[in-house]
């Protein structure tokens, strides 16, 4: 009887021992599977981290105000947004060969329009206390202010030492006056040079033509034909680049052409929002 209840549970203990085998051989077996998972289960986490990255990049641009959302297209000279979300039916407006006689008012008109615009400006309209001073208050009103030479000449009449000046004397001017260097340049007559644009890049500067403007053309140099034409041209389309100048009649046209243009559904884009060589 002894026996027999030893080998009970002796069976018992064989069973029991068997029984922990089993379970931690599934154990392990669970294991092996987890392993297996694992690689994916790194992947989805992978995948967040990604997200998460993504969550950031977003948040700095929201954080950022200055990060560029149009760059201009350096072959037709168009104002090109440069993530698919931003608005393309935009429209740049510029006032050459300021500040002359009629800059400050044009600004003026802009400034009560809420449209901003670059005025490129010429060293020789920038030679006494006055001028200097509109300039302050151009820029002080918020507008760009773009480098046009300081004496407007063919850059290609010009060795490049004269060229050089042209630009260069002017950026130094413009910075003393404003504290800060242009970060656009238009070459007049838009003939632009290797030297001026080598120069224009060492000074971080944009070179922008244009894609359209009347208000150099006998026919458009009275304000309703111009503002007809400026709103009602055949180049205007997204992103255009339009040039204008300081001249009484585009300061008389100007109301117009901003008004007819939003009329359009054409938005006055920001300059301050087209991407520099310093960016
Ligand atoms: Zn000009």
């Amino acid at each position: 009887m002894k026996n027999i209840l030893f080998l009970i549970v002796a069976l018992f203990m064989i069973l029991l021992l068997i029984g922990c085998q089993t379970e931690s051989n599934q154990g392990e077996s669970e294991q092996e599977e987890e392993n297996i998972q694992e690689p994916v289960e790194e992947e989805s986490v992978k995948e967040e981290e990604v997200e998460d990255r993504e969550g950031e990049i977003e948040l700095d641009v929201t954080v950022n105000e200055h990060q560029p959302l149009y760059r201009v297209n350096q072959t037709n000279w168009a104002i090109e947004p440069i993530s698919e979300e931003t608005n393309s039916q935009v429209v740049l407006l510029t006032i050459d060969d300021a500040p002359d006689q009629h800059a400050l008012e044009m600004a003026n008109t802009l400034k009560t329009l809420e449209a901003p615009a670059i005025f490129f400006v010429n060293g020789h309209f920038l030679q006494d206390q006055e001028q200097q001073q509109i300039l302050k208050e151009i820029y002080e009103m918020g507008f760009v202010i773009g480098n046009h030479t300081y004496t407007h000449p063919n850059l290609s009449d010009l060795s490049e030492e004269q060229q050089r000046e042209e630009i260069i004397a002017l950026n130094d001017l413009v910075e003393d006056i404003i504290g800060e260097r242009p970060k656009f340049f238009r070459a007049p007559f838009g003939v632009n040079t290797d030297v001026s644009n080598a120069v224009a890049e060492e000074e971080e500067m944009v070179v922008m033509n244009w894609t359209y403007g009347y208000d150099w053309e006998a026919d458009y140099t009275e304000a309703d034909a111009l503002a007809e034409i400026m709103v009602n041209a055949p180049e205007l389309r997204d992103g255009a680049n339009v040039l204008m100048h300081d001249r009484a009649w585009t300061r008389e046209a100007l109301e117009d052409i901003v008004i007819g243009l939003r009329e359009k559904d054409y938005e006055i884009v920001n300059p301050k929002t087209i991407e520099t060589v310093s960016e």
